[in-house]
């Protein structure tokens, strides 16, 4: 089957199993290029907007927006970019937390990582490119991991963070290994003895501050488990490392949409519910925004030819879109509804009453959006006119075969006895 004839939701779900999965397997052993992960990100959106990616089509929503979870106004793929961070922080951690892995042991010995920290380690310009990627992240990798220091041997006094302070070099500065008297490279064992902390007396409130918390806790010295690392999410100590964790604790936000659960419910049909998505957005090329684009296209309706082509007027205004409006609510044993803007139609989709449920509301304005497009295109594209009655017919087959196949779905349960009465 070629991918053109997939529907968009279908190249959604194939570009989120198939190219991801495929992606995700190199993407955890090594960081890909930024140009790389540019490259995929562009062939997605691609493939998304046009089935292809051979051909050009504009993308109608950014690559960012499509990016973000349903509720927060995207598709929910992950962003290529921040995900192969993600899995390299896991790399990072490795190197913190396995010292029984091959791997680790050997990336240890080849950056001297015993003689220094992984937190000062140079760049050597024969270090490999992963590598070097690896200190790339480092500034990013410090928020998430922690060290709980027990016979002090292992952490190092100035890098690890060890202390409620952080990393103590950051907090008492480039002059704080001078001014305590403990070496830059010393580990954390390094700066006691059994009597106590060795540190030189504090001249500033930091240092203070420091010892009062040094004096507050066991000392390294007379303990004898490992120190040991962990890693925090927002201040959570979590079991080991969660790759969809630390991707949630990463990834960018938007504000939870309201409407994201009147496009993506429960039971709706795929198609239609991409198709509610992107007009949602208002991200169809209505004339009105072809012409914005600067086209020179007629603005006027193809459907009643009387007037200005906006999504409005499409889907809510239009004579032909009315007389389907009509049909349906004479179906549903009620007024023509009057839609002032599109959020009237989407307040007038969830209100539930016993004789027409939100589902079915939804499942209508829904199939309906979807049905006046492709005969909007029909016409534009292909000079087939028909009428609105059988645009109804075509509606009231896919709503009854939606609530078929669904029967066994609570909110569908009474919908054909509402839909047929
Ligand atoms: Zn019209």
């Amino acid at each position: 089957m070629g991918s053109r004839s997939l529907s968009f939701a279908g190249r959604t779900q194939l570009i989120s199993s198939i190219i991801y999965g495929t992606v995700n397997f190199r993407m955890s052993t090594f960081m890909l290029p930024k140009g790389c992960v540019k490259k995929i990100e562009s062939l997605c959106s691609r493939f998304l907007w046009s089935g292809g990616i051979d051909t050009h089509s504009k993308a109608k929503v950014s690559w960012a927006t499509v990016c973000l979870p349903k509720n927060e106004g995207g598709l929910g793929p992950r962003s290529f970019s921040l995900w192969n961070t993600t899995l390299c922080l896991r790399l990072i951690w490795l190197l913190f937390s396995s010292c029984g892995s091959l791997w680790v042991a050997w990336q240890r010995h080849l950056h001297k990582l015993d003689m220094g920290s992984f937190w000062t380690a140079q760049p050597k310009s024969n270090d490999s490119w992963f590598w070097k990627s690896i200190l790339k992240l480092r500034g990013l990798a410090t928020k998430f991991i922690s060290c709980h220091v027990g016979n002090g041997s292992k952490a190092w006094f100035w890098h690890d963070n060890w202390s409620p302070f952080g990393p103590l070099l950051s907090y008492l500065g480039e002059d704080g290994p001078r001014s305590t008297r403990i070496p830059l490279n010393a580990r954390v064992s390094a700066a006691c003895n059994r009597q106590g902390w060795t540190l030189a007396s504090p001249r500033s409130d930091q240092a203070v501050a420091l010892q009062v918390y040094l004096s507050s806790i066991d000392l390294p010295s007379l303990a004898s488990e490992e120190d040991s690392f962990e890693w925090v999410i927002d201040g959570k100590v979590m079991g080991n490392f969660s790759s969809n964790k630390t991707w949630e604790a990463l990834r960018p936000r938007d504000s939870e949409k309201d409407w994201a659960k009147l496009v993506w419910f429960k039971g709706s049909i795929p198609r239609h519910s991409f198709n509610m998505w992107i007009t949602n957005l208002n991200r169809l090329p209505t004339l009105d925004r072809l012409v914005s684009w600067g086209f020179q296209v007629t603005t006027t309706c193809s459907l009643c030819s009387a007037a200005f082509e906006t999504r409005e007027h499409l889907f809510l205004h239009c004579a032909f879109t009315k007389i389907i409006w009509g049909l349906i609510s004479n179906r549903l044993n009620m007024l023509l509804p009057y839609f002032s803007n599109w959020s009237a139609l989407l307040n007038w989709a969830k209100v539930s009453l016993p004789s027409s449920p939100s589902t079915l509301r939804l499942l209508l304005s829904h199939a309906l959006v979807y049905g006046v497009w492709r005969q909007r295109n029909n016409i534009i594209h292909n000079h087939v006119v028909v009428l609105p009655l059988t645009i109804f017919k075509d509606i009231d087959r896919q709503i009854i075969n939606t609530i078929t196949a669904r029967r066994k779905m609570k909110k569908f349960r009474n919908l054909m006895q509402l839909w047929l009465h």
